[in-house]
């Protein structure tokens, strides 16, 4: 974490962002929030798969009435999305929630603006202002001819200094484009002009493929450049793949480490097992663990060895078999059937095994 930019620290409910904290992961819900039911156990999953705050949008008083009820439980932080309406602000101020995600530029005149501030202030709940490429205004579109990054920072700026102007900084920034160098350039914009955090995001990056090769770009070269406290990778796709994306570019990174890593093979012609099948059930598995670990899966004896003696375990594919390494060593020969079971078989004695030297 040596080179990041030094932001100022927010706190969103028991999390910290920027001032050094680690890079933080954020989700969205897909489901309808006044859908309490629905809503919370989408929350409960994504905080499995290590979601560190999640956001949930509010077009209607339903729904702004519904964030107490989600709040009270789930574990980490709930941010409500509001847009225009600053009547909603309030009823997701009044019920808890820990973030507000809005644009004090668009919820109407100073006397609405002011009661939403104060009211955030007196409880503590800071505020992103989430410029969009999509959504820039009018102003500064006629102005710079398209989203470019000076508009975007311009539209922030804004937006800060009429918080500032109310003594509020408890703020943090975001300022997305679907286009990945207008965002890498908008940020690092953003990052010579304000000491806020940034939540980092690709907006509109597209299906599971194509957003997640899109967001490591944009997002994955802001982080190597040290900008960004917080990340929110935006899929068409499940929420808890958003999750699964953030985790992998924070630990390619180095930035964090949230449990095993898996080391598999493109698989070849030399290939006598299912590798594509193995390392997807070995991946699948291993997410769901939290010590940090190396895992190898390798379809053949070329490249096998060598890297399960780098992996804490191991598996290198024969003739319809394989082989399992711990610590680099070989174990046994197992059926390519059982390849799986037995490998987390390993993982978990080890496991035990760790937990009975500490009592
Ligand atoms: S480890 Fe073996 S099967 Fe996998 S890509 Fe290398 S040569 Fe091919």
């Amino acid at each position: 974490m040596g080179n990041r930019k030094k932001t100022k620290t927010v706190q969103i409910g028991k999390v910290l962002i920027g001032g050094g904290s680690p890079v933080r992961i954020q989700s969205m819900c897909t489901t309808p929030t006044r859908d309490v039911e629905a809503t919370v156990a989408q929350i409960q999953e994504l905080e499995a798969a290590g979601c560190e705050i999640i956001r949930v949008a509010c077009p209607t008083e339903k729904d702004a009435n519904a964030l107490g009820a989600i709040k009270k439980r789930i574990k980490i932080p709930l941010v409500a999305d509001i847009h225009f309406n600053y009547r909603l602000a309030l009823i997701a101020l009044d019920q808890g929630i820990d973030k507000l995600r809005l644009n004090p530029g668009n919820i109407g005149s100073r006397d609405r603006i002011e009661t939403v501030v104060a009211k955030a202030k007196e409880r503590k709940v800071p505020i992103r202002i989430g410029v969009n490429g999509g959504s820039l205004e009018k102003d500064l579109l006629e102005k710079y001819g398209h989203p470019t990054p000076e508009a975007l920072v311009e539209s922030a700026s804004r937006h800060v200094k009429i918080l500032e102007a109310l003594g509020f900084y408890d703020i943090v920034l975001s300022l997305k484009a679907s286009d990945v160098p207008a965002m890498v350039a908008a940020y690092r914009l953003a990052s010579e002009t304000f000491d806020y955090p940034l939540h980092l995001g690709v907006t509109e990056a597209g299906t599971l493929l194509r957003g997640s090769v899109y967001n490591a770009i944009g997002v994955g070269t802001l982080l190597q450049e040290g900008i960004g406290d917080t990340i929110r990778i935006s899929l068409s796709a499940e929420s808890v793949e958003e999750v699964k994306v953030a985790r992998f570019i924070l630990e390619a990174l180095g930035l964090r480490k949230f449990g095993p890593r898996v080391v598999a093979c493109p698989s070849c012609g030399r290939a006598e097992v299912d590798v594509f099948k193995l390392a997807n059930e070995v991946e699948t598995r291993a997410m769901k663990l939290k010590d940090p670990m190396t895992i190898s899966v390798l379809g053949c004896v070329v490249n096998g060895p060598g890297e399960a003696h780098e992996s804490d375990f191991g598996i290198t594919g024969g003739k319809e078999k394989g082989m399992i390494y711990i610590d680099g060593k070989q174990e046994r020969v197992v059926p390519e059937a059982k390849l799986v079971d037995e490998l987390f078989n390993e993982i978990q004695k080890r496991k035990q095994k760790k937990q009975e030297n500490k009592t």
